[in-house]
């Protein structure tokens, strides 16, 4: 019956990562995971979501089935997060909110949505990116093009270029935009050119889809969403989607939310209905323990508060690792310049290592790159920073 399937080659990221765990050699260093680690080399669990945890489990009840669009309490705090609770757009009930399976669920229900209502519309996505953008939209039937954005030679975002590509494109298509902290190459817009590329994005009728899975590993909660909120200030209708696995170490609890902002509160309600609709087809419903954990952390103000510190730590742990590799490399390689890792922000950085370099570290040295190159900051430690620093100068001379 099944003779005709292929064998599946496996995800690239995700068979590193399992060559990772299978490799014997004690000295071996993971960089190839996008995972935020501890300065022991540990996946946190934060203290405010334990606390939340126990409490919660002090009034734990039934389970019923959440609706399709999820937990209120968590919709309503997560929109607050992302838009901040002032916001226009939030105060005219604009905005259609839905809890969804982590970061990609929400991908997964926003493409369902966009090629149902949207068929011809093609989506555009930075080069490079999350790989699993082109799967998640191409696998819903949309066609996936990319638009210029990293420019090697300065390290940073080619914004030209970029404005020169989505000038292009015909109203209606879809921009997807990494709200901060770029994934892979770490190289972000700065304020002024979020304000010039809306726009365009104005001008343009085009649909902006931004991913925001990094929020407050870039320069903090807030400013991370400035994009998003500038964008719904100029009356631009838009997507977002939000992960929480990175920023309350919950991946595994897949807590993630999409919303839209709309004209006005009845597209808002028809909208909701329709991603409704969406999430009935594809899962029914989402799980409960996870949304429950995060409501509660955002709307205790200790807990909050606790959370918000945490993550500051956390986020300065990366910045720290970044100058800390910096310092190593630029001391190992006096004639190479590392200055692209400073002027990266959020978890990865992309060097300028090539895939045959990057097998190299990885089979002499037991360090473990992306073939593209991408680094994790986030799975740095103090102790790491030297070999690591060592083994690429290794390859870099
Ligand atoms: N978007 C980007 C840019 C990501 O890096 C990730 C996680 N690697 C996601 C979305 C998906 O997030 P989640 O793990 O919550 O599904």
């Amino acid at each position: 019956m099944f003779k005709e399937v292929e064998a599946y080659p496996g995800d690239p990221i995700l068979t590193l990562n399992e060559q990772f765990g299978a490799d014997p050699r004690a000295n071996k260093i993971n960089l190839s995971i996008g995972v935020y680690l501890d300065a022991a080399g540990k996946m946190p669990a934060m203290r405010a979501v334990l606390q939340a945890e126990t409490a919660l489990a002090a009034v734990l009840g039934t389970r019923p089935y959440l609706p399709m669009e999820g937990n209120a309490a968590y919709r309503s705090a997560v929109r607050a997060l992302i838009f901040g609770a002032e916001h226009r757009a939030v105060s005219e009930s604009r905005v259609a909110t839905a809890q969804t399976l982590g970061g990609s669920g929400a991908l997964k229900v926003g493409a369902d949505f966009i090629a149902h209502y949207f068929p011809k519309a093609k989506v555009w996505v930075s080069d490079p990116t999350w790989d699993n953008h082109y799967s998640i939209f191409g696998g819903a039937g949309l066609t996936v093009g990319k638009y210029r954005y990293y420019d090697a030679a300065t390290g940073h975002v080619d914004f030209p270029g970029m404005l020169a590509a989505l000038e292009q494109l015909p109203a209606g298509d879809v921009v997807l935009l990494h709200a901060c902290c770029h994934n892979p190459t770490g190289a972000d817009l700065n304020q002024a050119q979020w304000r010039e590329l809306a726009g365009l994005i104005r001008r343009r009728g085009l649909l902006p889809f931004f991913d925001i899975a990094y929020q407050g590993f870039g320069e903090g909660p807030d400013a991370d969403a400035f994009a998003i909120r500038h964008f719904a200030e100029e009356g631009i209708a838009l997507f977002v989607a939000s992960s929480f696995s990175k920023n309350f170490s919950l991946y595994g609890e897949r807590c993630g939310s999409l919303s839209v902002v709309c004209d006005d509160s009845t597209q808002a309600t028809n909208v909701l209905g329709q991603l409704k609709a969406t999430i009935r087809r594809n899962y029914s419903s989402p799980p409960i323990h996870g949304a429950r954990i995060i409501a509660r952390v955002l709307d205790d103000a200790g807990l909050r508060a606790e959370w918000l510190a945490e993550l500051e730590g956390m986020r300065l742990r990366v910045k720290a690792m970044r100058t800390g590799l910096y310092d190593a490399l630029s001391a190992r390689c006096p004639g190479l310049d590392f200055s692209y890792l400073n002027k990266q922000t959020g978890m990865f950085s992309y060097t300028d290592l090539t895939a045959a370099e990057a097998d190299v570290l990885r089979q002499e040295f037991g360090l473990y790159v992306l073939s593209s190159g991408r680094i994790c900051l986030a799975a740095l430690t103090e102790g790491s920073i030297a070999p690591a620093a060592d083994a690429i100068a290794q390859v870099l001379k």
